[in-house]
């Protein structure tokens, strides 16, 4: 084997990568664009262009409304089940609807209502903004005095002491993401699912960065709730509509405070007022978006396809690798990990933190043409999908990086920040 920081390693490993064929099934434009964002936005399936065909030229030009009956009405379960199987949910637990925000709102302020008697909602500052506003929105409406406590952390582990510590018999919820978006430290689901449950709070796991690149068991956990995003790594496409988990135990437990007719034990009835099914149904609230449901399947076909053992392998190869190379090359030029060097806790992105991370991030998309994303203050997000990126693609990237600082090609860019990121 060649020493590991030459190309030629790399090249081995990815010849010898028994998941290297699925990166056939994408679209790759530019064959000399290296992309590592798709732990914000996953990749273009070949699939998808034939899927979205169909549904608007057959399924909608020619079958119009009969198109419910022939399939519309089902795709959300349908699609769900096949997300519940890389998740550990059962068929009738997991549901695709509306955007990963609303679901959390859904049922965080469900959990809140059914603890009644309890006045705290315990998350960490390593949670992503969304869900710190929805959970803050959410006490605001309990209807009694609420609050939200934003557990700190170090900045990249999650404070699995000072959390134990905090959740108590006042604690009403518990709402995480399993892999947190700037470090990519991940929960061990299990174990603080029981510090919830210990404590008699209901427990909400943020599954958006986890979901399609780490495993995950919600039965084994016993977790009673989850949301989650399905245009990372499922590669859904961009907005694509998230997906809910409620353990069937809780299911005629908790309301859906947004009462809407898809949630009605017989909506067709039209009947005067709300009765809502006893099943995951009554989570939902309006008509769906057919044709952005409909793409998240080619996505979630190929993860099932490919297994989520051998993706978790390959991917704690990949930012062990990643890794490697940075503390060889890019420790000593002001680079920072700014994600768990264990490999256990860490998710598929590594996060590398340096003073000029900003202007080195956009010398790297516009000169180098490598595409990472920023998270401020300093992280330089490394996204790796396991099903599509190489090991090739790792060594290039951070090839390319040691070329920006060596040739200082990001003084040329603005301090000043601007669009998205
Ligand atoms: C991406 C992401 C979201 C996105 O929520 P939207 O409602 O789709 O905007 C929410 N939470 C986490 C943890 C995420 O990573």
């Amino acid at each position: 084997m060649p020493n590991f920081t030459e190309i030629a390693y790399a090249q081995q490993l990815d010849a010898k990568d028994p998941l290297a064929h699925f990166r056939d099934q994408f679209v790759i434009a530019d064959p000399d664009l290296i992309y590592l964002d798709g732990n914000s936005l996953g990749r273009l399936l070949k699939k998808h262009s034939r899927t979205a065909q169909d549904l608007i030229e057959r399924q909608w030009g020619k079958r119009l409304i009969r198109g419910w009956n022939e399939g519309w009405i089902e795709l959300q379960a349908q699609i769900g089940s096949k997300i519940g199987q890389l998740v550990g949910a059962d068929a009738d637990e997991l549901i695709v609807a509306d955007s990963t925000s609303i679901n959390l709102f859904k049922l965080a302020l469900a959990a809140v209502r059914y603890n009644n008697g309890r006045s705290k909602i315990i998350t960490d500052d390593l949670n992503f903004p969304s869900d710190l506003y929805i959970l803050q929105g959410v006490a605001q409406l309990a209807g009694r005095p609420l609050r939200v406590q934003i557990i700190p952390s170090d900045g990249i582990h999650g404070p699995v002491q000072a959390l134990a510590e905090a959740i108590d018999n006042d604690t009403a919820l518990v709402a995480l993401s399993h892999t947190v978006f700037k470090s990519s430290y991940t929960y061990d689901m299990t174990a603080v699912t029981q510090l919830a449950h210990n404590a008699g709070a209901l427990m909400l796991w943020d599954m958006s960065h986890s979901v399609g690149s780490v495993p995950a068991d919600l039965h084994a956990a016993n977790a009673p709730l989850a949301v989650g995003c399905t245009y990372k790594y499922l590669n859904g496409g961009p907005g694509s509509p998230a997906f809910l988990y409620v353990q069937r135990a809780w299911q005629a437990k908790l309301g859906n405070p947004i009462t809407g007719w898809m949630g009605h034990e017989a909506m067709f009835d039209f009947a005067l007022d709300y009765q809502r099914d006893n099943g995951l149904r009554h989570f939902l609230t309006g008509t769906p978006p057919i044709l952005s449901i409909a793409l998240i399947e080619p996505g979630v076909d190929l993860l099932l396809e490919a297994g989520m053992a051998a993706l978790r392998a390959k991917s704690a190869q990949q930012t062990s690798y990643l890794i490697d190379l940075w503390r060889t090359w890019l420790e000593p030029l002001g680079f920072r990990l700014n994600s768990p060097e264990e490999t256990a806790v860490r998710g598929s992105h590594v996060s590398l933190g340096h003073d000029d991370g900003w202007r080195i991030s956009q010398a790297l998309i516009n000169d180098m043409r490598v595409i990472p994303d920023f998270r401020k203050p300093d992280n330089i997000r490394l996204g790796i999908a396991p099903i599509y990126t190489r090991f090739s693609d790792i060594h290039e990237a951070m090839r390319r990086l040691r070329q920006v600082m060596d040739e200082r090609l990001y003084e040329r860019y603005s301090l000043a920040e601007n669009g998205v990121t």
